[in-house]
């Protein structure tokens, strides 16, 4: 396998924007990493003002993630991942944590940020099992046709397919279930859906983050938990099932979820398996 992205993939994404903030660099610097500018700094101190909850929050929704690649790959046998809206490579990322159980793991790192897919392609460069490329999630067919995808899903093995933290950023009329359908539908029987996502069911901060992260990043849709467990109708959850990310088989006894701070929700689930 080699893991030579092509040469016009570079090409392909927009020029790096620092007069803007951006959601990877912002989330980068919640998650306490480096690669971020004045601007996103900047951004990110008025969410956190507005909702100091936040880095809790993108910190639980990083180890929910965890968790789940290790349930995936150390439990459930699962050697190819197409994760959509990576984020920047850090510490512990989804690679990372699948190799320590099965070096083999293929791995598809898929974002519309140019700065992962510079950063991502300086970390993996000597990486042959991994890979990052250019891809909107709001033009499913178009990442689905990007041959890297392709060739990961290609054959009848099951992947992971993992949207975790990125259906925020898709607009109420950009029909978040329809590209949930379509990216489930490119996946082999009994493949994976690992989801989670931000959500707003009445709790005072979840309306200002969506506000202030709004006026931001220009774009954010905080949909309700139940709107979000839709998105897994038709699949088999896994235990312990769809509820808040801390929840998802938590390995830290200190970690308490309190509802009215923790308004970030998912689940992992098993699509049909072949008739
Ligand atoms: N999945 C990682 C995690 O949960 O730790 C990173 C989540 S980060 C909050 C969201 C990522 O989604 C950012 O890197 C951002 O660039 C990416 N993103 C936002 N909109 C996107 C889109 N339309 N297509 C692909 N990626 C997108």
């Amino acid at each position: 396998w080699m893991r030579t992205p092509p040469d016009d993939e570079a090409q392909s994404a927009p020029p790096i924007d620092v007069s803007r903030p951006s959601i990877a660099r912002m989330y980068d610097y919640f998650l306490g990493g480096k690669d971020n500018f004045a601007v996103d700094r900047e951004a990110c101190a008025a969410m956190k003002q507005a909702c100091p909850e936040l880095i809790d929050i993108a910190n639980a929704d990083r180890a929910f993630l965890r968790r789940a690649v290790n349930h995936l790959v150390g439990e459930a046998g699962i050697r190819r991942i197409i994760d959509i809206g990576s984020g920047l490579p850090t510490a512990r990322n989804v690679h990372e944590v699948a190799h320590e159980h099965a070096p083999q793991t293929q791995v598809v790192y898929v974002d519309n940020d140019p700065i992962v897919l510079a950063h991502g392609r300086a970390l993996l460069a000597d990486n042959d099992t991994t890979t990052v490329v250019h891809g909107d999630v709001l033009r499913p067919a178009e990442l689905l046709a990007h041959p890297e995808v392709t060739r990961l899903l290609d054959g009848e093995e099951p992947v992971a397919l993992l949207l975790v933290g990125v259906l925020h950023y898709v607009l109420a009329e950009e029909d978040a279930e329809g590209i949930v359908a379509t990216l489930l539908a490119a996946l082999p029987a009994g493949s994976y859906l690992c989801l989670a996502s931000l959500v707003n069911d009445g709790q005072p901060n979840a309306a200002r983050a969506e506000e202030v992260g709004g006026q931001a990043v220009g774009r954010l849709k905080f949909r309700t938990s139940a709107e979000v467990r839709r998105l897994f109708d038709g699949l088999e959850l896994v235990a312990p099932g769809f509820g808040y990310v801390t929840d998802w088989r938590q390995d830290d006894p200190t970690v308490v979820t309190d509802p009215e701070t923790m308004w970030c929700v998912g689940a992992v689930a098993r699509t049909p398996a072949a008739q």
